[in-house]
């Protein structure tokens, strides 16, 4: 096993990377540091979740940009805001011996002008959601012609939300000379189509196997009337007191009900999804986060990519439609060699979706009973 310092890093890195506590790489970094810092060569990176993907492209882009110039050099795109707010916590984080370097975030739902700004004062990597960052270009706000090294983060999160033509649009106001670096968890058509697209001759690293889930997990399901879906949740939190979990509904709609229910149950719950504001998004993640909610009711887009350590359930309380989005949900728990349950609340009619998971994650399903009443007493 590699150290950091054998795979090429700086010491202002080395120095920040002993601050944050990692102690040996992880496989995707181990993998990817060392290609990255030693040619300008285009990358895909195939890697579950929570497999340290964002050091694997943060610390070769810090080391690379030179930061005796003020020019946009490095831009990373990601789906969500609340994953554009993770990374660039994050690239401070590795860069705080590194002075002159600026870090900006770009994303939807604050000021458009208060970015701008903070661009115009020279910020040499910019991390984005697409959209956001495609509205900053046409206004001229954002100045990208200079970007030597472009990351498509989750791209195939990015992809499934719809986001090709943005990708299309932002991608064309960048130079062709630059090294484009594509980080995935899963490689559907869509990624293999974007990664023919935009690079060339890319170097490509998978850790684990393709399209499969986290191994740290365990998976399952529950089966229950259509009626009964709200007490089996309160049942399995019930059985489990120090859950500490996301909660998946398919519409903002459920997710904003459900939640509310919870509260008043006496749960410590909470809601995120997209018809929130900024602000109150903040506080939930933050709540979350601090562990003082133990149960956030979650869309798949609001929770995309949400980087909590210590997840131990994730609860499927609706099925997604998509078998790919399952992936990702259970991706929230088991994270960083920790164990974790994703948990399936199921009706009748849903069983035959089971199998259907059961061939994408390569793993079964245990078929398991909702807790009774004495049982949680015990
Ligand atoms: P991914 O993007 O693959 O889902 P992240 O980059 O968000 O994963 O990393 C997951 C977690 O693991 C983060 O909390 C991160 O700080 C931590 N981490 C990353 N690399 C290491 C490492 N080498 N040693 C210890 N922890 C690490
Ligand atoms: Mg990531």
């Amino acid at each position: 096993m590699n150290t950091f310092e054998q795979l090429g890093l700086n010491e202002a890195l080395l120095n920040a990377i002993g601050d944050m506590g990692f102690e040996t790489p992880s496989e995707v970094q181990e993998k990817a540091i060392p290609v990255l810092l030693d040619q300008d060569t285009d990358m895909v990176a195939l890697a579950q979740t929570g497999t340290g993907k964002t050091a694997a492209f943060g610390f070769p882009m810090i080391q690379k940009i030179n930061v005796q110039s003020k020019t946009t050099q490095g831009l990373i795109l990601s789906p969500t805001r609340e994953l554009c707010l993770q990374i660039t916590q994050e690239l401070k984080l590795y860069s705080k011996y590194i002075k002159k370097l600026n870090v900006a975030a770009i994303y939807g739902g604050a000021s458009i002008t208060g970015q701008a700004s903070e661009i115009k004062r020279g910020a040499q990597i910019i991390v984005a959601t697409p959209g956001r960052m495609k509205d900053m270009i046409s206004r001229g706000m954002v100045d990208i012609t200079n970007i030597e090294y472009c990351v498509l983060d989750e791209a195939d999160e990015m992809l499934n939300m719809g986001f090709y033509e943005d990708i299309t649009d932002i991608l064309s106001h960048t130079p062709k000379e630059k090294a484009t670096w594509l980080f995935s968890a899963t490689m559907p058509k869509e990624v293999s189509r974007i990664a023919k697209k935009f690079m060339t001759s890319p170097v490509e690293i998978t850790v684990g196997t393709k399209n499969s889930g986290s191994t740290n997990v365990q998976h399952e399901y529950y089966l229950v009337s259509a009626r009964d879906r709200y007490p089996a949740l309160k049942r399995l939190a019930d059985a489990n007191p120090d859950i500490f979990s996301v909660v998946f509904c398919r519409t903002k709609r459920d997710t904003q009900k459900i939640a509310e229910k919870l509260i008043e149950d006496g749960y410590n719950a909470g809601a995120l999804h997209g018809d929130l504001s900024q602000n109150q998004r903040d506080m939930v993640m933050k709540a979350f986060r601090t562990n003082q909610i133990q149960m956030l009711v979650a869309t798949d887009v609001a929770a995309r990519g949400i980087d909590v350590d210590d997840v131990t359930h994730v609860i499927n309380y609706q099925l997604p439609d998509e078998t790919e989005t399952y992936t990702h949900r259970s991706g929230r728990t088991g994270r960083a060699g920790k164990s974790g349950i994703s948990m399936v609340i199921i009706t009748k009619s849903e069983l035959k979706k089971i199998k259907a998971l059961e061939r994408i994650i390569k793993q079964e399903f245990d078929e398991k009973k909702i807790p009774n009443a004495e049982e949680i007493c015990e």
